[in-house]
């Protein structure tokens, strides 16, 4: 947990900066990692959230960083197991802003089975995917959003292998908030991220982030992306069929469903912890 959370300035007062811990980011300089802790934070600041109430989740990669330099609460968990100790979190305390953070490594592959039943749970959650279609942090190996010819030392002539499709997988699986925004776009990233933490239900925003050391060629990304290029629908099918032309740089809001979130049964907020553990003695 961070121990920088400090609500000292009342909501009218705070700013982005207050969101941000006092931690310098080690990431490599020009990371668009960087772009996702601005725009988080200005999200944050619009939503006039009280950093206490505020917790953060990560599993691990480079964008797993997040937590240490948000000042809020937060969790460094352990390799694709973000959205787990996130929904736990949300089910047990209601009354947190839970936004979960990560990259395609942890999410999608070594993730990718809590991803799919985060999706259909439906928990009141944001789960933000730093995408750069690279693992980062263990020096470049190819992830699941990589494409199939990226020649690379660690994938001579590229993989062969398809990309997972995260935005397609999200829809047919529940999400009810689907976006995609990108580093390059900071105003608008931080709007797309306002927007997934105030919607009702799990709220997905792929977030085109480049990896400027092991994919220097992302940097182009800027001349690739089309802001506003997609309309939001709640209607699932039209928002199907609006995938199917994205190129993978279309930004914006894809679908913004109706489905009311997972509302745990029973007293679980709330439960004394002592009352369940009797309940499990041997
Ligand atoms: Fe960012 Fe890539 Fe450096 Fe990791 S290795 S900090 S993703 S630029
Ligand atoms: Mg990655």
């Amino acid at each position: 947990m961070n121990e920088t959370v400090a609500a000292t300035a009342p909501a009218a007062a705070r700013g982005p900066s207050d969101y941000k811990s006092d931690v310098k980011p080690v990431w490599c300089p020009g990371c668009g990692d960087f772009g996702v802790v601005n725009a988080l934070a200005k999200a944050m600041a619009k939503l006039a959230l009280d950093p206490k109430d505020v917790a953060v989740v990560s599993g691990i990669g480079c964008s797993s960083r997040i937590p240490a330099y948000m000042a809020s609460y937060g969790f460094h968990g352990v390799h694709g197991r973000a959205l787990a100790a996130g929904t736990g979190l949300k089910v047990a305390r209601p009354d947190l802003t839970v936004i979960v953070t990560g990259g395609d490594g942890d999410g999608y592959s070594i993730g990718g089975n809590h991803f799919l039943h985060a999706c259909r749970r439906n928990v009141d959650m944001t789960y933000i995917v730093m995408d750069n279609r690279v693992y980062g942090m263990t020096k470049g190996q190819p992830s699941p959003t990589t494409e199939p010819d990226w020649d690379s030392k660690l994938s001579p002539e590229g993989t062969g292998l398809r990309e997972f499709q995260p935005m397609a997988i999200a829809l047919t699986s529940g999400a009810s908030f689907i976006a995609r925004g990108f580093t390059g776009d900071p105003n608008g990233l931080a709007e797309i991220i306002e927007r997934a933490i105030r919607h009702p239900g799990f709220s997905f925003v792929e977030v085109l982030s480049p990896c400027v050391t092991f994919r220097p060629e992302q940097k182009d990304w800027k001349k690739l992306v089309k802001p506003d290029a997609f309309r939001p629908t709640a209607d699932l099918p039209r928002a199907a069929r609006r995938l199917l032309r994205d190129g993978g740089f279309d930004l914006g809001v894809l679908f913004a469903g109706n489905r009311p979130p997972h509302a745990p049964r029973g007293p679980r907020a709330g439960l004394d912890v002592s009352v369940l553990e009797a309940r499990f003695v041997l």
